[in-house]
């Protein structure tokens, strides 16, 4: 025998220094630049969710002495028991649905990371989730980064109702979840009973979870009622909830949120919440807590009248800039027909309404699927009353 050996063929490496295959396909870029623009000039942002209306003062309060008090350490990855208890009791307060405060109940940084957790404790690749359009764009981003599979049903107008076909129709033997968000961003869209029902009934057939986003559960108006979605019969071993502090007591930027759902799901998405977010900030969950504890019935219905009201004045000035909003029956976003305004495309409609007259908006392909959404733009109304009217002035002299 020869002792010569060829060498292997080494196949020629792809380049190392780059991104993910994934990474350009997730970025949300149209609301960050619409605020960094209005940054530049000054502007009134109306495009991002970030609602600088006043904290309440026993929130603000019980935070600071939280502090103080040397609340400042890590917390049990779920929460501290304090809120764990606090949000079971207001579960069971609002909807009468029973959480056992230490194996159901998971306070997490923001409701963001409460679908991110829940999403890697219960999804894997490939696996496809129905998610409603319009659409929330972290919602199908999350599931993206994932590399879960959203799946688009469209919501049909007038009042963006479901179509109970249609989701029917989106369903696939790889289909694990539906991910609803109730009241929704950024149509304002409150599922009724009729159409949970329908949702209810499609899960159980096909032994789906049933993944909620109810952030904006207290901004309901006009008497419209939010109906938790977990409280249907049968659905409650398969919802899992996710809301939060972010929009109700005024503090996005605190990152408190939470997660309620069965006992047999949550150490999953507690060590994933370990793993990437240790615990929401210490004091944070105090300041929260106080909150829950001692707001009465009435900050709840305050908060709705106000944003309400707000609502009102905002559509009232896009109805005078020749623009049509939908009014939204939720959650505090109006999407406004703005076929008239210059621009080929909804971001070059919103660039040019910035340039007018300051007041960033965002494009409303941002919430569908590609070449729908370019009619529409969204306006935040999460403002303080005196940047609101500005914004409504400004809107009616464009
Ligand atoms: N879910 C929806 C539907 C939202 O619109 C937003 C913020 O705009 C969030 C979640 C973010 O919530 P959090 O600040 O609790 O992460």
């Amino acid at each position: 025998m020869s002792g010569t050996v060829t060498p292997p063929t080494v196949p020629a490496r792809a380049p190392r220094l780059g991104l993910s295959q994934l990474a350009p396909h997730t970025y949300q870029s149209e609301i960050r630049a619409m605020t960094t623009e209005c940054e530049r000039m000054g502007g009134i942002n109306l495009a991002q969710g970030v609602c600088d209306t006043p904290v309440p003062a026993v929130v603000e309060a019980a935070a600071v002495k939280a502090m103080h008090d040397g609340y400042n350490i890590y917390t049990r990855c779920d929460g501290n028991q304090r809120l764990r208890t606090a949000i079971a009791q207001k579960q069971l307060r609002d909807y009468g649905i029973r959480y056992d405060p230490e194996h159901e109940v998971m306070v997490t940084c923001g409701a963001t990371a409460g679908l991110h957790v829940a999403a890697m404790a219960l999804l894997d690749p490939g696996d496809e989730v129905v998610v409603f359009e319009p659409f929330y764009g972290y919602h199908v981003n999350t599931l993206k980064a994932l590399r879960a599979v959203p799946v688009l049903v469209a919501l049909t107008e007038p009042g963006w109702g479901l179509d109970a076909d249609a989701l029917r129709a989106a369903i696939t033997p790889r289909s694990r979840a539906i991910l609803l968000n109730t009241p929704a961003n950024p149509s304002g869209k409150i599922f009724t009973r009729a159409e949970l029902e329908a949702v209810a009934a499609l899960a159980m057939e096909h032994d789906l979870f049933v993944i909620t986003d109810e952030i904006y559960e207290y901004f309901v108006y006009d008497g419209t009622e939010h109906i938790c979605p977990a409280t249907l019969p049968g659905m409650r071993e398969r919802t899992i909830v996710v809301s939060g502090f972010s929009k109700t007591y005024s503090v996005t930027g605190w990152r408190v949120g939470y997660v309620t759902a069965d006992a047999r799901w949550m150490p999953a998405m507690a060590h994933f919440h370990d793993l990437t977010y240790v615990c929401s900030p210490a004091p944070l969950q105090h300041g929260v807590a106080a909150g829950l504890e001692q707001l009465p019935p009435a900050f709840y219905l305050h908060l709705a009248a106000d944003y309400q009201a707000k609502r009102e004045r905002l559509a009232a000035a896009l109805r005078d800039a020749g623009m049509d909003p939908l009014i939204p029956p939720g959650a505090y976003y109006i999407l406004a027909r703005a076929e008239h305004l210059p621009g080929a495309t909804a971001a070059e409609k919103a660039r040019n309404l910035m340039a007018r007259t300051g007041v960033a908006s965002v494009a409303g392909t941002a919430f569908f699927r590609p070449g729908c959404g370019e009619e529409l733009l969204r306006f935040c109304f999460a403002k303080q009353d005196a940047e609101l009217d500005e914004a409504c002035e400004r809107l009616r002299k464009s």
